[in-house]
């Protein structure tokens, strides 16, 4: 498109505008499709490997029409056939001990080895897969000890780089950093006490200087190393010894080697602030870094003149959010970091962080009404917009007036939409007190309960969610698709829950359920039924592999135009005398698994969601319903990434918890659900949450996290989780007996629910069934012997 800016000879040229990786799953999750395909026996590895390769393509082709450059390393070769961060073991042969078998002759893992760490296969248990950041991608956690064979094993990043220019362009391939590929692993089985991956650091510098050589000799002009471990600090190693390792790995692969021997380094660090890492990358050999201008801040002058020599590569487009740009301000901070680096400064224009966290295209969505389209910027707009401010910095606004005229009406439109500040929610908000935020005292609470409900010691409940049958989503597929009527859909769902209802007693569980075989998903569907909410049609987002969400918009103020559950919740509790605990998902939960606005403050939208869910927990209570139960399994994972910023977190999100939960009777019980078991870091604020019953995942970890509660003095209900729900294994009677056991050893049994680790919706009913069995055999086991 545009000229290049003055360019320092020793530094290639660097594209104007570019992003910093792309949407893998392709706009009709063609990657799922090929992967699921091959999974499934319907497809050969021959045909997986052009269907893979073919989606490369596409993407080069499509970013190519775009407007990103093809021949400038714009374009980023970021393609991985499940996650990134495996990506790195497989290119280190980082294999763990146990796949052993699965590592052919000459020690490079083939495809299908590669989804056996991903995926396991039979008793070979898969890598554990976890969080990135805070999104809600999930990656598999390599495994690393002191033994774990560490080289340049494999040469997949050369090869798809060669792939691309063997079809005409010039890409930038891009790769997850050292610092960050140890940070983020664990120590393998067997890893003396005091190991840490970062031991091995200098194994992994020597495999990625192989690697650098090897993309050097082919051409690349570019690397991309993504080093975002840098702005976080709750690593459990001290700050000095990150910073420490990113001195020493910057040595080894910018310093050590001169170019042309390897490609020039953009080194980017998205999510957040660099921080005190920022000097350390001005002080190395690195051409190029990258900042997070969305989430982190723009560097001071003095921060931003150290970075003279350096191509900077701002990242003023969100990468995370699906809001149009403001075009307006991101030129002016672009223009502020310009003036900070001074006389000659070379400055690129990216997005924050990578659009994998992003759908592809706004275009393709029919459904969502003209005006709020306007607003909104997927991948393919950002990549747009990133186009259109880079020309603007380049030859200034004038040419791109047309563009930056119809982001700023777009933006004017958002802001004086009637649904964006409704009068009615915002004074509600305004007007709460503290008071709406205190039940009276557990100790008093806990009294009126046991009168009224009546349970039995360990009393026996689910998470949820019963098995979602293929019978369930055909019926949700009929109604979308006009095939069957309303009425009909809701008997298939009524027929549903009198089964399971049913079958809770058979199996003579105490609280019951109604199963949720009404809902797609945990949050899509309030989203459907909340005011303030938009619903895409094609707008998945890769989670892990082959499997992809749809998240939800934001974008109003939120409110409840109607109840959301009662009948459900009801017609169960209709069906039997046994107490049926009511279901919703919590506002922290709903917010961090959708798109949220961006023009106020999370707390604020956090305290909207919460008032629609108390009045929803509200007309359960009316209905009768005595129990309620408030999942939070997101609580965790949207903990930000700086030590300093939790406190501020996790004030405002157990107060929208404690706004959702505290307008009920004393009589009436509040459960919440996490989904986890790392306990530690947020204990506080779960006894925060002040919920009747918390129940947790326990079952993995042989509830060894329960004398750290107990001694926490948390004195509420607990259920800790007494099988895993991840698998299709039946655990026995002895197995749940000994945990349960071993849970009464550690916390008084007044205290202890028995339920599974999580929701049964990806079970089927034979597992579901002989596993409850099992589970009140054990209880009951367990009671006779207390
Ligand atoms: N109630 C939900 C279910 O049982 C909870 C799911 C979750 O914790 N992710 O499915
Ligand atoms: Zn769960």
């Amino acid at each position: 498109m545009t000229q290049p800016p003055a360019v320092d000879r020793t530094v290639p040229y660097f594209p104007g505008a570019t992003v910093l990786g792309y949407p893998r799953i392709g706009p009709a999750r063609e990657l799922k499709r090929a992967l699921e395909a091959y999974w499934g026996g319907h497809s050969e590895l021959d045909d997986l490997q052009a269907s893979l390769a073919g989606l490369r393509a596409d993407t080069r082709r499509r970013l190519g029409r775009l407007g990103l450059n093809v021949d400038d390393a714009a374009i980023p070769s970021d393609f991985s056939a499940y996650d990134h961060v495996l990506d790195v073991a497989t290119t280190l042969g980082a294999i763990p001990e146990r796949f052993a078998s699965r590592v052919p002759e000459g020690g490079v893992l083939d495809l299908p080895g590669y989804f056996t760490l991903a995926r396991g296969e039979g008793d070979l248990a898969p890598l554990e897969m976890t969080k990135w950041f805070d999104s809600n991608y999930h990656y598999l956690v390599p495994e690393i000890g002191p033994d774990t064979p560490i080289r340049y094993a494999d040469d997949r990043v050369v090869h798809q780089f060669l792939e691309a220019a063997g079809d005409g362009a010039t890409t930038r391939p891009v790769v997850v950093g050292p610092v960050t590929f140890l940070l983020l692993s664990k120590p393998a089985d067997g890893a003396p006490e005091g190991f840490h991956p970062l031991d091995r650091l200098d194994d992994v510098l020597a495999a990625y200087t192989e690697l650098l050589h090897g993309l050097g000799e082919a051409g690349a002009p570019w690397v991309q190393i993504d080093e975002p471990a840098l702005v976080s600090d709750t690593w459990e190693v001290p700050r000095e010894r990150v910073l420490a390792a990113l001195t020493r790995s910057l040595e080894a692969l910018a310093g050590a080697v001169a170019r042309p021997a390897r490609p020039a380094i953009f080194l980017a660090a998205p999510y957040g602030s660099l921080g005190d890492a920022l000097p350390v990358l001005a002080g190395s050999h690195v051409e190029a870094v990258g900042l997070d201008l969305v989430r982190g801040a723009v560097p001071g002058r003095d921060a931003l003149a150290a970075l003279r020599e350096k191509v900077v590569v701002a990242g003023v487009v969100d990468g995370h959010n699906v809001w149009r740009t403001d075009l307006d301000r991101a030129l002016g901070v672009l223009e502020q970091v310009r003036d900070g680096l001074g006389e000659g400064a070379r400055i690129a224009v990216a997005t924050s962080c990578s659009l994998l966290h992003v759908p592809h295209d706004v275009e393709r969505e029919k459904h969502l009404g003209r005006e709020l389209s306007t607003w909104l910027a997927f991948a393919d707009q950002k990549v747009g917009e990133v186009q259109v401010l880079a020309q603007a910095l380049l030859e200034g606004r004038d040419p791109v007036a047309g563009e930056l005229g119809e982001a700023a009406e777009a933006r004017a439109s958002r802001a004086a939409h009637a649904g964006v500040e409704r009068e009615e929610v915002r004074s509600r908000v305004a007007g709460l007190k503290d008071a709406d935020f205190h039940r009276v005292a557990y100790g008093e609470r806990a009294g009126a309960q046991a009168e009224v409900l009546d349970l039995p010691v360990l009393p026996t409940t689910t998470i949820g969610s019963f098995p979602q049958t293929t019978e369930l989503r055909r019926a949700r597929a009929a109604l979308r698709k006009h095939e069957i009527d309303r009425d009909t859909y809701e008997a298939a769902m009524r027929a549903e829950i009198e089964k399971v209802v049913r079958l809770q007693e058979e199996l003579g569980l105490d609280v019951l359920v109604h199963g949720e075989p009404e809902r797609n998903d945990m949050v899509q569907y309030f989203a459907e039924l909340l005011d303030g909410f938009a619903v895409t049609q094609h707008g998945w987002v890769q989670s892990y592999g082959s499997r992809c969400t749809r998240p939800s918009i934001l974008w109003g103020d939120v409110s409840r135009p109607a109840p959301m559950t009662v009948a459900w919740a009801s017609y169960a509790a209709s069906l039997t005398d046994r107490p049926v605990k009511g279901m919703l998902t919590g506002p922290v939960t709903i917010l961090a698994w959708s798109f949220v606005r961006d023009d106020q403050p999370l707390a604020e939208t956090a305290n909207q969601v919460a008032l629609a869910l108390r009045d929803e927990l509200a007309d359960l209570e009316a209905a009768g319903i005595g129990i309620v139960q408030v999942d939070e399994p997101a609580l965790r994972e949207l903990l930000p990434l700086r030590r300093t910023d939790h406190a501020a977190y996790l004030d405002w999100s157990v107060r929208a918890f404690r706004l959702a939960t505290s307008g009920v009777a004393p009589t009436t019980q509040v459960h919440t659900h996490l989904c986890y078991s790392e306990f530690g870091e947020v204990i506080g604020a779960i006894d925060g949450l002040d919920a009747d019953v918390t129940s947790i995942e326990a079952a993995r970890s042989k509830m060894e996290i329960l004398p750290a509660i107990h001694s926490s003095g948390f004195e509420r209900g607990i259920g800790p989780g007494v099988y895993d729900i991840h698998s299709p294994r039946v655990p026995s009677v002895e197995e749940i007996t000994e945990l349960l056991t071993a849970a009464v050893d550690a916390v008084p049994a007044r205290q202890l629910w028995v339920n599974p680790d999580c929701g049964l919706k990806t079970r089927r009913y034979e597992e579901t069934t002989a596993a409850l069995e099992n589970l009140v055999a054990a209880t009951r086991t367990v009671r006779a012997n207390l």
